[in-house]
């Protein structure tokens, strides 16, 4: 086939953007450059769209622990733990609510690209050009030939899969496959502890599964604060994971029957299973970005400036592609505020501060500084504390492991950080994150009449106990 290169002035590309990849953040820049009236393209290899957000990676991952969650609670209840006590049905099947979900996910955001009539064209788009894209079809349809002004690269990423290892074998697993998991074992291992190695170990452990968690660092999530971290670790133990700090692969031995993973420290551990979560790729190898003199870092990743624009002055990146921090909830804000960027809107910014929410179970959640930050910084601040287990609401639930911290300037009383470890975490933060965004104070959680009895009022209680420690 012969490729044209594209020459002409703007004004005669056929597509004012194209986007490449239908997750989170190219949804979120097709729509809003198609708001801005551009004519716009989206291309994805997937014949649905919602990216590997919606497929394989977040909402798959929620509703699979959602489903976990229930037969916790099913457990603990006296009624049903007869019936829950042997329960031994393989994740894929326990994963037939999750499929429910994508399916309405897919339908709703489909809708979203039809009412704004955006293109979506199923295929795997490389360039060959700065302003030419060749889709290979996957539908079976002849490859196609675009042109464009702008482009917006939201490939995304996909597990890190190490040489090492043969995930073709049947007990060798990466999150992505995992969701194909078809047998019930007893004991698995669960290498890398990262968001998505804990978010697992919860699962499994939930299941019933003996879980060796395998984490190369000494502390789980050092980068959360330390408490909250102490206490995932602590309910983890109770749970029965067996977290392994300071640990490195040496190397991994495959049987019909089981997995003996070789630590670099000399231990064996055998199980039955192993799921690596230990890393990610970005998507750029199929891109042909030599075509445009772009080059991808040793992980797949693209650098972007503060306007998300590559070093190739009209191709822009978002999402997991670029790194940091790797969220669906990030990847629509990156998304947007390119677009954003792209037709000159003046409230377009670079996104640097997203909070974090980490599905364990318990949840967690928290934004803005640590402790150990402000140690570190010498910034004079407090702590206010609400423990669940003290709350009304809390103990009506039945979810006694908890804790609500909130970080405040001992003399200003502007909020610093707010750090909540239990259940529903991921919603109890954004209370806390539109005060500091509205620039309230402490005083405004004991100042405000909260709902009682509510998750929310812990709020009250840590700003009351926060408001006690200062002399
Ligand atoms: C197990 C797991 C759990 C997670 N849980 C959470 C969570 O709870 N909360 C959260 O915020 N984030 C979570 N994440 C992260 C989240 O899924 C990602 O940050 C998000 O999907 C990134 O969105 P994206 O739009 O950049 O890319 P993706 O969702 O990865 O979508 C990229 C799309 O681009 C397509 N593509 C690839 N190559 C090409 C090409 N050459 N041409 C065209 N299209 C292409 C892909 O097929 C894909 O459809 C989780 C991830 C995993 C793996």
């Amino acid at each position: 086939m012969a490729l044209k290169t594209k020459t002409e002035k703007a004004h005669n590309f056929e597509y004012d953007a194209i986007v490449l990849g239908a997750g989170p953040a190219g949804e979120a820049a097709a729509m809003k450059l198609a708001k801005s009236g551009m004519k716009v393209a989206v291309i994805d290899p997937r014949d649905q769209v919602g990216g590997n957000c919606a497929h394989v990676g977040t909402i798959p991952s929620k509703a699979l622990r959602q489903s976990v969650f229930n037969i916790i609670s099913m457990r603990r209840d006296p009624l049903f733990s007869q019936v829950t006590d042997n329960f031994q049905v393989p994740l894929n099947k326990v994963l037939s609510k999750a499929r429910r979900v994508i399916l309405n996910q897919v339908s709703t955001h489909k809708l979203f690209y039809e009412r704004n009539r955006i293109e979506i064209i199923h295929g795997w788009g490389s360039f060959i050009d700065a302003h030419t894209l060749h889709v290979e079809s996957t539908e079976g349809a002849p490859s196609k030939v675009l042109t464009f002004d702008k482009a917006v690269i939201a490939v995304g990423s996909r597990p890190y899969r190490p040489d090492i290892l043969d995930f073709d074998h049947p007990r060798v697993f990466d999150s992505d496959k995992i969701l194909q998991m078809d047998y019930v074992a007893r004991k698995i291992i669960i290498y890398g502890a990262g968001v998505i190695g804990c978010e697992y170990a919860s699962i499994f452990t939930g299941l019933g599964y003996v879980v060796d968690l395998i984490n190369n660092k000494d502390q789980l999530l050092s980068y959360l604060d330390n408490e909250i971290s102490d206490a995932l670790s602590h309910d983890f133990r109770q749970f029965g994971v067996r977290i392994r700090n300071n640990e490195e692969i040496d190397h991994l031995e495959t049987h019909d029957d089981c997995v003996i993973l070789h630590l670099k420290s000399g231990k064996k551990i055998k199980s039955d299973a192993i799921l690596w979560c230990n890393g990610r790729s970005g998507n750029t190898d199929s891109l042909n970005l030599d075509a445009i003199r772009l080059k991808a870092n040793n992980r797949g990743q693209l650098e972007v400036d503060k306007m998300y624009r590559t070093s190739v002055p009209n191709i822009y990146a978002v999402g997991d592609v670029i790194g940091w921090p790797s969220l669906a909830s990030a990847a629509y804000d990156q998304g947007r505020n390119a677009a954003g960027f792209i037709t000159g809107d003046k409230d377009a910014e670079f996104i640097t501060s997203v909070p974090t929410g980490i599905y364990t179970i318990p949840e967690i959640s928290s934004i803005g500084m640590t402790e150990e930050d402000l140690t570190r910084e010498q910034v004079p601040y407090e702590v206010g504390q609400a423990f669940f287990k003290h709350l009304a609401r809390s103990q009506i639930i039945g979810e006694r492991s908890g804790v609500l911290k909130i970080l405040f300037h001992r003399e200003t009383l502007e909020i610093l950080g707010i750090h909540c470890y239990g259940n529903h975490a991921s919603e109890i933060v954004h209370i806390g994150q539109a005060v500091m965004k509205c620039g309230h104070t402490l005083e405004y959680f004991i100042n405000t009449t909260f709902n009682y009895p509510t998750m929310a009022e812990a709020y009250r209680v840590a700003a009351l106990n926060g408001m006690n420690r200062i002399f």
